[in-house]
């Protein structure tokens, strides 16, 4: 996926632990969770790392947190099967 993406360019500090627990796939509604996945170098040298356009290896890729399946318009608008097939 190709576009302009950007950031409030607010730091922002996270507790990891007080994130919601991961979404649990729900059979009957079969809807896909659409994830945006960026993939950063990580330097353990650097005590609080800034996660900028500098250290960014991978993405943004979507794609869907249970199937596993890469978005599309097509995808969209099918049901998901809850698992990578
Ligand atoms: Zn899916």
């Amino acid at each position: 996926m190709t576009g302009h993406w950007e950031s409030t360019g607010i730091r922002q500090r996270i507790d990891a632990d007080k994130l919601p627990d991961t979404p649990e796939y729900n059979p009957i509604s079969q809807e896909h969770c659409w994830i945006i996945i960026v993939t950063y170098r990580y330097n353990p040298d650097v005590a609080e790392p800034i996660l900028d356009r500098d250290i960014m290896l991978f993405g943004p890729r979507v794609g869907c947190l249970f199937c596993e399946k890469p978005y599309s318009h097509l995808l969209r608008h099918r049901r998901c099967p809850g698992e990578p097939k």
